[in-house]
């Protein structure tokens, strides 16, 4: 396989898929730049061995080319991260793109209008009446796919080289993002350093595993996090089950949750999970105590009970200090550590301290040597609102893409580069 550090970009064009999609306020200011910041390793490794770069990317979930989602917006910012002149074409596949991509000098860079503009980037038909029938839905998904081969084969074309840099839609086999791949040989497409860098860390938590191995799943629903659950129950020596989850596993076991979020019909699940566990030898870790509220806000009354004690009229919305303790042991001890999803409410300032100390007790353990991986959505907001994202061992940018990676599968966007 290549790599972008073997590879010497001088004289050569390369399409690079990054992910820029910012977040922008009403008057299109980007309100954090994470993500722009990120590409800048590859953009500039490239610029430096004197190639030129065609920046591709999506912007929001555009149903058509709109102003509101335009990549213009972000131009003036990348050019100040980049510290170069960035051109822009108006539209990913147009004349004007293949014009300018062909003219493109050593050092020179080219961004791409969003990608998304085109339904053929995701491959999915646009604008079906909401009447229509299977065939004329089957008739539309044809359609755009076989379109979406010209549009690939197009964005393929401005270039010698293809750098895939966009963990975050890696689990999208976009043509933007795994498609393209195979209009280059096996020498012409690596990863970009960020991609790389998540390849990596994934590996090394599923993979290349130091005992004892944790992983933290909280957040709100069992049933989003099932095949995450199933899939770590034959990898890790210790799960530990916070968050909203918690009382749908508590209620199973017949305890008292209040008002608690719970998935009713998940009850069966959760034994059955409890079940798995003790077969595959894994210390399923509970919530012994939780610090409840008598209604769903910051400022409620609180109360700390055991977790399947919680009165009429409660609801857990945090660990208690015994779960605290417990939980911090577990983590203390352990050489791998995964967190996905935070152990309460933590956007409440008065329920985030059980997140505080899942995420102080990893800080400690990554201090002894341990590799702590955290991602996932909630659980990188809650690391950055507690300031500690540089004392983790690695915090992935990717959402859906590392879940997805976490329950086992083979991610497009990897497996198009690795092939
Ligand atoms: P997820 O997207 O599944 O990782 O869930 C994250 C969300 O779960 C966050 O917004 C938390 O506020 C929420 N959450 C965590 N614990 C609880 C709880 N005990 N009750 C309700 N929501 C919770």
């Amino acid at each position: 396989m290549q790599t972008i550090d073997n590879y010497n970009f001088a004289g050569k064009k390369a399409f690079v898929r990054v992910d820029f999609n910012v977040p922008l306020d009403e008057n299109f200011n980007i309100t954090d730049d994470t993500r722009m910041r990120a590409a800048l390793p590859t953009l500039k490794k490239i610029i430096g061995d004197g190639g030129s770069v065609i920046i591709g990317s999506h912007l929001g979930r555009p149903k058509g080319p709109t102003d509101k989602f335009s990549l213009k917006h972000i131009l003036p910012h990348l050019q100040e991260l980049l510290g170069v002149d960035v051109q822009f074409a108006n539209d990913c596949v147009g004349e004007e793109a293949a014009v300018k991509a062909a003219a493109l000098q050593s050092g020179e860079v080219l961004l791409l209008e969003n990608l998304r503009f085109y339904a053929e980037e995701e491959g999915k038909p646009r604008g079906l009446a909401e009447d229509a029938t299977d065939e004329e839905k089957a008739a539309a998904k044809k359609a755009v796919k076989e379109s979406q081969k010209e549009f690939t084969k197009k964005l393929a074309s401005y270039a010698d080289c293809y750098v895939n840099d966009a963990f975050g839609t890696a689990h999208r086999a976009h043509a933007s993002t795994a498609l393209i791949a195979a209009y280059f040989d096996v020498n012409n497409k690596m990863f970009g350093y960020l991609m790389e860098k998540e390849v990596k860390a994934v590996d090394k938590v599923m993979n290349d595993i130091q005992r004892p191995f944790t992983a933290i799943m909280g957040g709100s629903k069992v049933s989003s996090k099932i095949e995450i659950i199933e899939n770590l129950l034959g990898k890790v020596d210790n799960l530990i089950i916070a968050g909203g989850m918690t009382y749908t596993f508590t209620k199973a076991l017949g305890g008292n949750i209040g008002l608690s979020i719970c998935e009713a019909d998940k009850l069966d699940l959760a034994l059955d999970l409890l079940k798995k566990a003790k077969e595959n030898g894994v210390n399923l870790v509970l919530a012994d105590d939780a610090k409840i509220a008598d209604s769903f806000s910051n400022d409620a009354n609180t109360q700390f009970v055991p977790v399947g004690e919680i009165p009429d009229g409660w609801e857990g919305l945090d660990i208690g200090p015994k779960t605290e303790e417990k939980f911090a042991k577990v983590i203390r001890e352990s050489k791998t550590i995964l967190w996905n999803g935070p152990t309460g409410v933590f956007e409440f300032d008065n329920f985030a301290h059980g997140s505080l100390s899942v995420a102080e007790a990893i800080v400690e353990a990554t201090k002894n040597g341990a590799f702590s991986l955290v991602g996932g959505g909630d659980s990188v907001a809650c690391i950055n609102k507690f300031g500690m994202a540089d004392q983790v061992s690695y915090v992935s940018t990717g959402g859906g893409a590392l879940l997805e990676a976490i329950e086992g599968k083979k991610l497009p966007g990897i497996a198009a580069i690795e092939e």
